[in-house]
Protein backbone atom coordinates (compact mmCIF):
# COMPACT_ATOMS: atom_id res chain seq x y z
CA UNK A 1 0.00 0.00 0.00
CA UNK A 2 1.90 3.17 -1.43
CA UNK A 3 -0.67 5.66 1.21
CA UNK A 4 -0.35 6.16 4.73
CA UNK A 5 -2.32 2.86 5.91
CA UNK A 6 -4.84 4.45 8.71
CA UNK A 7 -7.13 1.85 10.11
CA UNK A 8 -9.94 2.58 7.73
CA UNK A 9 -7.66 3.02 4.52
CA UNK A 10 -6.56 -0.88 5.53
CA UNK A 11 -9.93 -1.84 6.26
CA UNK A 12 -10.81 -0.41 2.58
CA UNK A 13 -7.86 -1.84 0.46
CA UNK A 14 -8.35 -5.49 2.36
CA UNK A 15 -12.00 -5.92 1.50
CA UNK A 16 -10.58 -5.84 -2.25
CA UNK A 17 -7.36 -7.81 -1.79
CA UNK A 18 -9.70 -10.33 -0.36
CA UNK A 19 -12.82 -10.09 -3.09
CA UNK A 20 -13.35 -12.45 -5.46
CA UNK A 21 -13.33 -9.72 -8.49
CA UNK A 22 -13.47 -6.18 -8.64
CA UNK A 23 -15.86 -4.57 -6.04
CA UNK A 24 -17.90 -1.11 -6.12
CA UNK A 25 -17.99 1.69 -3.37
CA UNK A 26 -21.00 0.26 -1.73
CA UNK A 27 -19.28 -3.26 -1.39
CA UNK A 28 -16.10 -1.70 -0.18
CA UNK A 29 -18.40 0.26 2.27
CA UNK A 30 -20.21 -3.18 3.53
CA UNK A 31 -17.38 -5.39 3.99
CA UNK A 32 -15.21 -2.90 5.69
CA UNK A 33 -18.19 -1.76 7.92
CA UNK A 34 -17.14 -5.11 9.54
CA UNK A 35 -13.75 -3.60 10.63
CA UNK A 36 -14.27 0.14 11.30
CA UNK A 37 -18.18 0.48 12.27
CA UNK A 38 -18.26 3.73 11.64
CA UNK A 39 -16.83 4.04 7.98
CA UNK A 40 -19.19 5.94 5.67
CA UNK A 41 -19.72 6.45 2.44
CA UNK A 42 -17.59 10.05 1.49
CA UNK A 43 -14.59 7.86 3.72
CA UNK A 44 -14.38 4.92 0.52
CA UNK A 45 -14.41 7.31 -2.25
CA UNK A 46 -12.13 9.38 -0.27
CA UNK A 47 -9.64 6.35 0.05
CA UNK A 48 -10.17 4.57 -3.08
CA UNK A 49 -9.23 8.04 -4.92
CA UNK A 50 -6.39 8.25 -3.36
CA UNK A 51 -5.59 4.05 -3.46
CA UNK A 52 -6.09 5.15 -7.55
CA UNK A 53 -3.71 8.08 -7.49
CA UNK A 54 -0.94 5.92 -5.53
CA UNK A 55 -1.33 3.20 -8.27
CA UNK A 56 -2.31 0.56 -5.68
CA UNK A 57 -6.04 -0.06 -7.37
CA UNK A 58 -7.53 0.45 -10.34
CA UNK A 59 -11.10 1.19 -11.77
CA UNK A 60 -12.90 -1.59 -14.07
CA UNK A 61 -15.39 0.12 -15.57
CA UNK A 62 -18.76 -2.21 -15.93
CA UNK A 63 -20.90 0.27 -17.37
CA UNK A 64 -21.82 3.82 -17.56
CA UNK A 65 -22.89 3.65 -14.08
CA UNK A 66 -20.92 0.70 -12.17
CA UNK A 67 -17.51 1.59 -11.94
CA UNK A 68 -15.74 -1.20 -9.70
CA UNK A 69 -12.33 -1.11 -8.36
CA UNK A 70 -9.50 -4.26 -7.95
CA UNK A 71 -5.92 -3.84 -6.57
CA UNK A 72 -3.38 -3.58 -9.48
CA UNK A 73 -1.39 -6.83 -8.96
CA UNK A 74 -3.50 -9.43 -10.29
CA UNK A 75 -1.47 -9.48 -13.28
CA UNK A 76 -3.75 -10.08 -16.98
CA UNK A 77 -6.73 -11.67 -16.31
CA UNK A 78 -10.88 -10.82 -17.21
CA UNK A 79 -14.32 -10.94 -15.81
CA UNK A 80 -17.36 -11.82 -15.74
CA UNK A 81 -20.44 -10.32 -14.39
CA UNK A 82 -23.52 -12.26 -12.85
CA UNK A 83 -27.11 -10.81 -13.80
CA UNK A 84 -28.64 -12.30 -11.05
CA UNK A 85 -26.26 -11.27 -8.36
CA UNK A 86 -24.51 -8.73 -10.35
CA UNK A 87 -21.32 -9.58 -8.97
CA UNK A 88 -17.97 -9.41 -11.08
CA UNK A 89 -15.72 -12.52 -10.40
CA UNK A 90 -12.30 -12.21 -11.56
CA UNK A 91 -11.40 -15.03 -14.94
CA UNK A 92 -8.20 -16.38 -14.92
CA UNK A 93 -6.60 -17.05 -18.25
CA UNK A 94 -7.25 -15.51 -21.53
CA UNK A 95 -8.73 -16.31 -24.64
CA UNK A 96 -5.62 -15.77 -26.81
CA UNK A 97 -5.85 -15.18 -30.25
CA UNK A 98 -7.60 -12.18 -29.80
CA UNK A 99 -4.90 -9.54 -32.19
CA UNK A 100 -5.99 -12.23 -34.80
CA UNK A 101 -9.37 -10.82 -34.92
CA UNK A 102 -7.80 -7.55 -35.86
CA UNK A 103 -7.87 -5.90 -39.51
CA UNK A 104 -4.76 -6.05 -41.75
CA UNK A 105 -2.33 -3.45 -40.09
CA UNK A 106 -4.00 -2.86 -37.01
CA UNK A 107 -2.19 -3.14 -33.81
CA UNK A 108 -3.23 -4.43 -30.81
CA UNK A 109 -2.00 -2.59 -27.42
CA UNK A 110 -4.67 -4.28 -25.08
CA UNK A 111 -8.32 -5.90 -24.74
CA UNK A 112 -10.36 -6.28 -21.92
CA UNK A 113 -13.47 -8.78 -21.62
CA UNK A 114 -16.36 -8.91 -19.89
CA UNK A 115 -18.44 -12.23 -19.84
CA UNK A 116 -22.06 -11.88 -18.52
CA UNK A 117 -24.07 -14.85 -17.39
CA UNK A 118 -25.21 -16.54 -13.93
CA UNK A 119 -22.69 -17.58 -11.23
CA UNK A 120 -22.67 -21.32 -9.81
CA UNK A 121 -24.42 -19.96 -6.50
CA UNK A 122 -27.07 -18.23 -8.31
CA UNK A 123 -27.49 -21.14 -10.73
CA UNK A 124 -28.19 -23.59 -7.69
CA UNK A 125 -31.21 -21.41 -6.41
CA UNK A 126 -32.91 -21.17 -10.08
ZN1 LIG B 1 -24.68 -14.71 -9.00
ZN1 LIG C 1 -6.75 -11.47 -22.13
Amino acid sequence: MAVHPTRQRKAIHQAMMLAPGPLSPNDILSLATQEVPKLGIATVYRTINLLLEAGDIQAVPINANDVRYEPCDRGHHHHFLCRVCNTVYDIKGCAGQIAKMLPADFEMDEHEILIHGTCAECKAVD
